[in-house]
This record gives structure tokens, C-alpha cells and sequence, in this order.
């Protein structure tokens, strides 16, 4: 439902990370991969969580005398350790270890190293779209005895950065993830309660907003989303004002809402 609301197309999706097994976080999932399935859904949909989800699935899917169109692949981690979980030309995805009551992870996902852009204005006439593709790889142009024809330096632009964004879902403050934040452009991390609740984020294993706002102080991330807050915050500026008295760089993680990531 939130899907169609936000106008996130459910058929280009292709990749579902689950962080844990607490029913906020997968509850909603069925609904989902039976409206892929009624519309016609025929492409692979990979599911990475904590094992267990499969059984899940298998056991809602037995009992209501449903198969699906398509093939659900699954990848259990482990959330013990930091891992690689999918790589492509683009994109990378590794898991965070969290502390949470139960088996829990992050993800942080980074873009790989980007193509070189070609400077238009330095294209002479006369050069080839095959030789403008291959410097858009970083190659030299060569002819056939050798000889460098057109420098990749001469002819490029530096790639536009890598960006990176992590996914801090359910978990007590945990300064083992700060080393893997390190510098990332975008840091979701939950904040449910506030400072003088304190006992009651150690007691559940979830943090507050000062502790959402240290780790990503101390992991020099570029800015700081903070979310899932106990419902009995009616005012959520005020998680906010205690999140950004240590990281001024933060906003609330309202769902719908973009964030654009400075290069
Ligand atoms: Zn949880």
C-alpha cells in the first residue's frame, strides 16, 4: 500500500533486505509478494534476512494453497558478522552487526567506483563513438602500431563520488558499527527514545536519539536520518532538537519523505 502511495513501482524491485525478524519489520511483507504475484510478476525476487523468513513464507504459502508466479530466492546471513550479501557493477550491500533481543543486522549499501564522464567540451572532430565509449572506460586510444591517438585524461572528467547509505534498524547503542559508518553520506539510525527514557532503550535494546547522534558524530557521517520512535512521543521535534544538539546535520526519517545526498 505504501508502495503505490509513494509511486515505488513493486515490479522494479528486486531485492528485499530484512534487518530482523520483530513483526514491524516483515509483517507487511506477505501482502507484498502477493501483489507481485497478481501482477504477473515473472522475474526472480531475492530476499536476504535472518533464516527463518523462509519458513515463514513457505508456511503461509502452504496453508492458503498459493504458488507464486515467480521464483523467491533466499539468502540467510549470519547477523553476527559484517558480510557481503550482494554485489553488481553498481552497488554493493554488506551487513551491519546490531545488538537487538533478537538475531539482528544493518545494511550498508555503497556505490562502486563510477565511470569516467567525458568533458564534451574537449571532443575534437573527426573522433569515433567507439573511441568515445572506450574512453568513457578509462582506456587509452591506441592505433594499431601502438601509439596513444587520444590521452583518457585529456578527454575525461574525474567519476562522480561513490555514494553510501546505511541502514541502522532496531539496536542499543552500539559503538562496534561506528568503524563500518565511517564517513557514509547518509546514516539511518533508530532513535525511539529520548535521553530520560534511557533505561527504558537499555532495558528493550533500542537506543535514543543523543546515542543515534554520537554514533554518527563519531563515524563522521555526512547526515544523520533518525526514525522509529515510540509512539508515545506525540512531538517529534523534540527528537529531533536532542539528536541535533550533538549532530546538527539530522532529520527525522518520516516515511515518504527523500534525501537528497550532497557529492
Ligand atoms: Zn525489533
Amino acid at each position: 500500500m505504501q508502495l503505490q502511495r509513494y509511486q515505488i513501482p513493486a515490479q522494479k524491485i528486486n531485492h528485499i533486505f530484512i534487518s530482523h525478524l520483530h513483526g514491524d519489520h516483515y509483517l507487511g511483507l506477505m501482502g507484498l509478494l502477493f501483489s507481485m504475484h497478481l501482477q504477473k510478476r515473472t522475474s526472480d525476487l531475492h530476499l536476504h534476512s535472518i533464516s527463518g523468513l523462509d519458513e515463514i513464507i513457505l508456511l503461509q504459502l502452504k496453508h492458503s494453497k498459493s504458488v507464486l508466479n515467480y521464483n523467491i530466492i533466499h539468502h540467510p546471513f549470519d547477523p553476527g558478522q559484517s558480510a557481503l550479501l550482494w554485489e553488481d557493477e553498481v552497488l554493493s550491500v554488506e551487513t551491519i552487526p546490531l545488538i537487538h533481543k533478537i538475531p539482528c543486522a544493518g545494511f550498508l549499501f555503497r556505490e562502486k567506483i563510477k565511470p569516467r564522464r567525458i568533458d564534451k567540451e574537449k571532443l575534437q572532430d573527426g573522433m569515433m563513438l567507439q573511441h568515445i565509449a572506450a574512453l568513457k572506460t578509462g582506456k587509452d586510444i591506441l592505433d594499431d602500431s601502438g601509439n596513444t591517438i587520444y590521452k583518457n585524461e585529456d578527454f575525461t572528467l574525474p567519476p562522480r563520488p561513490s555514494l553510501s547509505y546505511a541502514f541502522c534498524s532496531d539496536t542499543a547503542y552500539n559503538e562496534k558499527a561506528i568503524e563500518q559508518l565511517n564517513g557514509v553520506d547518509l546514516l539511518y539510525h533508530e532513535a525511539t527514545f529520548m535521553e530520560e527514557e534511557k533505561d527504558k532503550a537499555k532495558e528493550t535494546l533500542h537506543s535514543t536519539a543523543s546515542e543515534a547522534a554520537h554514533i554518527a558524530k563519531t563515524a563522521s557521517v555526512k547526515q544523520l536520518a533518525i526514525g522509529h520512535f515510540s509512539a508515545r512521543y506525540k512531538d517529534l521535534d523534540l527528537l529531533l532538537q536532542e539528536a541535533r544538539n550533538i549532530f546538527p546535520h539530522t532529520s527525522l526519517a518520516i516515511e515518504g519523505e527523500t534525501f537528497e545526498l550532497e557529492a
